[in-house]
């Protein structure tokens, strides 16, 4: 979608429009927010945009060169489906002031770069991105140790997970055992309405939305599945995503989360992305090799995996996201690919014979990534792939958390932790670093922060299940 500067003016207009709010992505992957009246939107702001302290942006600005400008990127412009003022929403990219030059820090920025170095290779035109986001509905999340050894409770209306206390007098009937939510009607599914107001908010706003469900997990892991679009729109997509089914939640007494691994011995939470490269109209990853794809989707492939572990850095960032990559859970944790092979890495979808479904399903991502971030880095990845001809190996068709160790002594497996993810992503990041898409001054301030912010406090810090 496209507009111009005065499109934007005439729909807020006819939308009778009070406020502005401007919104730009951190660097760990939080949106951020200031709001300005409608008499503060003219053409020029499109062009000179809005000033903020970048030094408060986590990851950002040193104090001594704080001012920052964001410009509003006109085609974004959406109209907010929960503030009480009729608001439009735009959301910026990020300039300094002085250079006039983009943000190398910006994700925003990374993802516009990552869509133009694709181009410049001749590859293709366009990465098309389709993440499935899944995510827990809880209430009163507490985190707390319990008499029979379990480290935390969740203690939902609903009953999540009880580990023996006192539930309060609540109905707690029709509550899917661990790994059993996938996908009885309700009553055992009780977040039909709320998955549906949050599916029908997200169409409002003109994202579309394939399905919703249930997932497997037990009471309240959810999952909706918006259709794929080029890799920016996405980026820009799954902010909105987030924010809709925070704010839809929270109105209703609920809350979500992205938390990759909430739960102990229950499914976690991935976001499998599906990607595909398109060329002048055609799909470049459909063909007649390994379940009827292209050579390139198999050297695609071949990138993933090779560069998996330093991906994970950026696809599975935090330090709970390698507490879902273990064996059981339907989780990947080999690096290999298979199709219909729900224990790879990577899968190779074969719902549809079109060619123009043919993707690659990229398992280990979770949404706790910063979508900009990640889906540049997996194109990144498959791009050097396909550059270097990087073959993928003989594919995995079997279950591969049953194999005998023999067998799976040959199959490289992801990160155990975060900061083995770091560890690989410092060792190999030169295909990330083409078409100056990631920066080293980016690898460098993200290993840094993750590692300060993140692992060390986790590591330093005595496990209640250690007492
Ligand atoms: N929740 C699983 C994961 O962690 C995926 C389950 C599914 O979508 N089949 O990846
Ligand atoms: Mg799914
Ligand atoms: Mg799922
Ligand atoms: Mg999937």
């Amino acid at each position: 979608m496209t507009a111009s500067p005065q499109q934007v003016i005439a729909m807020a207009k006819e939308n009778k429009v009070k406020v502005v709010d401007i919104r730009f992505m951190d660097f760990p992957g939080i949106w951020q927010h200031f709001s300005v009246p409608l008499s503060e939107l003219d053409e020029s702001n499109f062009e000179d945009g809005y000033g903020f302290d970048g030094s408060s942006i986590r990851g950002w600005q040193p104090i001594n060169a704080s001012d920052m400008l964001v410009i509003p990127d006109p085609s974004t412009a959406k109209m907010d489906p929960f503030y009480a003022d009729p608001t439009l929403v735009l959301i910026g990219n990020i300039v300094d002031p002085i250079t006039r030059e983009p943000y190398t820090r910006d994700p925003r920025n990374i993802a516009q770069k990552a869509e133009a170095f694709l181009k410049s290779t001749g590859i293709g035109d366009t990465a098309f991105i389709g993440p499935e986001a899944e995510f827990f509905i809880f209430d009163n999340v507490q985190f707390e140790s319990t008499k029979n050894g379990a480290f935390y409770e969740v203690d939902s209306i609903e009953g999540t997970w009880n580990t023996g206390r006192n539930e309060g007098g609540r109905n707690l009937g029709y509550k899917p055992r661990h790994k059993e939510g996938y996908f009885p009607v309700p009553p055992t599914d009780k977040f039909q309405d709320l998955r549906s107001e949050m599916m029908l908010t997200l169409e409002k706003l003109g994202i579309d939305v394939e399905c919703q469900h249930h997932e497997v997990a037990t009471a309240g892991q959810s999952e909706i599945d918006m259709r794929f679009k080029p890799l920016v729109e996405m980026g820009d997509q799954l902010v909105w995503f987030k924010y809709v089914l925070k704010n839809v939640a929270y109105r209703n007494g609920h809350t979500v989360t992205f938390m990759p691994k909430p739960l102990f011995e229950d499914n976690g939470t991935g976001m499998h992305t599906h990607i595909s490269i398109w060329k002048d109209n055609q799909p470049l990853f459909a063909g007649d090799k390994y379940a009827g794809v292209s050579q390139e989707a198999l050297w695609g492939i071949g990138g993933i995996l090779k560069h998996c572990k330093a991906l994970c850095a950026i696809t599975n960032p935090t330090t709970n996201s390698y507490k879902r990559l273990v064996p059981g859970f339907e989780a990947p944790v080999n690096l290999a690919y298979s199709s219909r092979n729900r224990s790879a890495a990577i899968r190779i979808p074969m719902y549809s014979s079109s060619p123009k479904a043919k993707r690659i399903e990229f398992r280990t991502p979770d949404p706790s990534c910063n979508g900009y971030l990640a889906f540049s880095a997996i194109l990144m990845a498959v791009i050097d792939g396909i550059e270097n001809k990087i073959e993928p190996g003989e594919p995995l068709d079997k279950d591969i958390y049953s194999l005998p160790p023999e067998e799976l002594a040959n199959v490289p497996s992801a990160p155990g932790s975060l900061d083995e993810a770091l560890e690989a992503l410092a060792q190999d990041n030169e295909f990330l670093l083409k078409g100056d898409v990631f920066t080293k001054d980016v690898i460098e301030k993200w290993i840094a922060y993750k590692t300060a912010n993140e692992v060390n406090p986790v590591k330093l810090r005595p496990h209640p299940h250690e007492f």
